[in-house]
């Protein structure tokens, strides 16, 4: 009998924008550790205290309903890994045949590598806020940053054969061009990169509610540099698991350092 108390605080039953290329439900889990902000989960990031707790038993039944329809399930936040029964919440969608994913900050490479090895997710998509130094990332997720952890985290994803993407929401306030383009440098070599446009309104810090994001001709620049950058890499973007690791990955200690 388990003894897990499973905190769900949110399912959709399909997305279409959670994983390309399949049909995923998606679970929230709250809580987290950061606060970055211009967050748009508020609520669940502070503790979901408001939010109601879904039953897994019912989530669980309702996929079985939706199976040969929906495939893949992804598990976000808040910070799903602060969660010590994540592993078994996977473990249970994997008995039901689902491939699954997780959306993480990097903050739990413990909890990250043992989901790896012990096959419990086939997909990574994890937040790397800014450039890998302590004052930018402080500024970007309004904690001390655990910048060890995050390292650590996109190490394992760039050497293991899982498949991963880095993703990062900009803004001018917090992220200069620069900034971005030291960041894809950081991250050359990995299996796939996404930079997201930040969207004002209802943020973590009111301060941030009417912040202006980059410009479309600007954001679209970012996007097309950032890529190149990341490419340089002898791995092809978006090349599935089991692709060699990148040549560009035997300098990767030295770039998550600089
Ligand atoms: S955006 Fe930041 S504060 Fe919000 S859930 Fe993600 S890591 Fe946590």
């Amino acid at each position: 009998m388990s003894t897990c108390s499973y905190k769900i605080k949110g399912f959709i039953e399909t997305s279409f924008i959670d994983w390309p290329g399949r049909l995923t439900a998606v679970l929230f889990l709250p809580g987290c550790n950061f606060r970055c902000p211009y967050c748009h989960n508020a609520d669940l990031a502070l503790g979901g205290h408001r939010l109601p707790t879904w039953p897994i038993s019912s989530i669980l039944e309702r996929l079985k309903q939706l199976q040969g329809w929906v495939d893949g399930v992804c598990i976000t936040g808040g910070e799903p890994t602060l969660h010590s029964c994540l592993p078994e919440i996977f473990a249970l969608l994997k008995n039901q045949g689902l491939k699954t994913k997780l959306d993480t900050n990097g903050s739990n490479p413990e909890m990250l590598e043992g989901l790896i090895d012990g096959g419990l997710v086939d997909y990574v998509a994890m937040d790397v806020k800014a450039p890998l130094n302590r004052f930018a990332y402080a500024q970007c997720t309004g904690v001390v940053p655990p910048l060890d952890n995050i390292r650590e985290s996109v190490h394992i994803l760039m050497k293991k054969d899982i498949h991963h993407q880095f993703r990062t929401t900009i803004l001018p306030k917090l992220h200069s061009i620069e900034d971005i383009l030291r960041l894809a440098e950081q991250l050359r070599g990995a299996m796939g990169y996404k930079l997201q446009n930040f969207n004002p309104g209802n943020t973590l810090d009111p301060a941030f509610e009417n912040e202006p994001p980059y410009d479309h001709t600007t954001f679209c620049e970012l996007q097309r540099r950032s890529q190149d950058i990341i490419s340089l890499s002898g791995r092809a973007i978006g090349r599935s698991a089991g692709a060699d690791l990148p040549l560009a990955s035997r300098g990767l200690e030295a770039r998550l350092q600089a």
